[in-house]
């Protein structure tokens, strides 16, 4: 193995590189990233950058030393445009061809844009968008959230935070539908009540109204909220569209890059990380894909030590997933999966105190465990989750 070219340059590109160069790969590293920046945390763009508790420096992944020291051979603010297998090579939008004994792909997502023109209207996925998104709170008085998954909602503390008025719109009847069971995303709907949060359920948003800002959002139930500014959190759209041809196989489903147990591709040689990844997890009784900081430092390691491994000692990635979110000065945290699940039990703490450790299980078994302002005892539970636990067993460890 003489070479390595990573496509992706936010966390999962980035720590594969870290890992290969940890593991004593000594090879070429190419790390191919779209951005003009250097790999930097995404999670604090809604939380810190937004409040002004943080800044553009500080969100930088790793020192000019530390990152020095990784000897890439840097292509930043060039985008892949093919992946041509037969000659593991990856093709750039200046025609330059940057070829590897293996290539990793970790192109992520980019966010779901709501379909109007017209100014006012944000996303929030990259360091540009928050900055814009920064400078529009800074100038407005309220501002509407569409979509109340973690990102949304984070927005909504944030502006909150700052002093404007916020109105968060959801379609679903209850939040975070997809990732929360509805008696947990029920509690976490109630926080945004709690600190002032104008919160919208049930409703989609039919259209956005003004001349050339937006002034207003049009709802489904004929009402129209006045917004100055919008900022949508729809959902991603995932980062694959290079792909097309290269006969790297994508997932029905949760979507994503299909891939094995060791996050190999269908393509010998080729392999994937970070929020695009979809891999067999066996405690989940299927497929996963997760869209969570952490993992994508993670897998890119699995990645990292697969690809250099021999056929021998390969290693299967099933990792406990975990995921934070900072709203109004609280943690949430979760390990493992909180939906779908069949049975829910507030194990410490309750929904009223707005401070529990809740267990969530699916056939029998603990698959998740998620706290709100409850750190310590969540990721004590983390060890139940690493082997398959039993709903009894793990109410035991709990002392119930
Ligand atoms: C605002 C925000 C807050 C978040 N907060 C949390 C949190 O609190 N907790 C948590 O667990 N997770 C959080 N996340 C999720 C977390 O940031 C992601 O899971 C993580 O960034 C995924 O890393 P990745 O490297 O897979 O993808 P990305 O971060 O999307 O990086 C992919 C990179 O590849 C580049 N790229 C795309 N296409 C190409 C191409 N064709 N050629 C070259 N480069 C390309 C992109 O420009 C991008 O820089 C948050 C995400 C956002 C956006």
């Amino acid at each position: 193995m003489r070479g390595v070219v990573v496509v992706g340059g936010g966390m999962a590109g980035l720590s594969t590189a870290e890992a290969l160069r940890s593991a004593g790969f000594d090879g070429t590293v190419t790390l191919v990233g779209e951005e003009p920046h250097r790999p930097y945390s995404r999670p604090p763009l809604s939380k810190e950058l937004l409040t002004g508790k943080g800044t553009t420096r500080s969100l930088v992944l790793r020192d000019e030393p530390e990152f020095d020291a990784l000897r890439l051979d840097l292509r930043l603010g060039r985008r892949a445009v093919r992946l041509r297998p037969a000659e593991r090579a990856v093709e750039l939008d200046d025609g330059a061809l940057v070829r590897g004994d293996a290539v990793v792909i970790a192109t992520g997502a980019t966010a779901r844009r709501p379909d109007t023109g017209l100014a006012g209207v944000h996303v929030l996925r990259t360091l540009d968008d928050a900055e814009a998104v920064r400078e529009g709170l800074e100038a407005v008085d309220r501002v509407v959230v569409v979509g109340a998954g973690f990102i949304g909602a984070e927005v909504a503390a944030s502006a909150r935070t700052l002093g404007l008025d916020v109105t968060l719109v959801e379609a679903a009847p209850t939040p975070l539908t997809r990732v929360v069971d509805p008696r947990v995303g029920e509690v976490l709907t109630e926080l945004h009540r709690d600190n002032g949060v104008d919160v919208r359920l049930g409703v989609g948003v039919t259209g956005f109204e003004g001349g050339n800002r937006v002034e207003r959002v049009r709802l489904a139930d004929g009402t129209a909220v006045a917004a100055p500014m919008v900022v949508a959190g729809l959902g991603v759209r995932l980062n694959t569209d290079w792909l097309a041809g290269s006969g790297v196989e994508l997932a029905d489903g949760v979507g994503g890059v299909r891939l094995d147990a060791y996050c190999a591709t269908s393509v010998p040689g080729v392999y994937a990380a970070g929020d695009l990844a979809n891999w067999p997890h066996p405690r989940y009784g299927g497929r996963v894909r997760l869209e969570h900081w952490t993992n994508a430092g993670e897998q890119a390691a699995a990645v990292a030590h697969n690809l250099l491994a021999g056929a021998g000692r390969r290693r299967p990635y099933t990792p406990v997933p975990y995921f934070w979110s900072d709203q109004y000065g609280m943690k949430v945290q979760l390990l493992g999966q909180a939906a779908p699940a069949d049975t829910v039990e507030f194990v410490h703490g309750s929904p009223a105190e707005r401070k529990f450790v809740a267990f969530f299980g699916r056939g029998g078994m603990l698959v998740g465990v998620l706290g709100l302002r409850s750190t310590p005892k969540v990721m004590r539970y983390r060890p139940l989750l690493t082997e398959p636990t039993t709903w009894e067993q793990a109410l035991a460890a709990a002392g119930r």
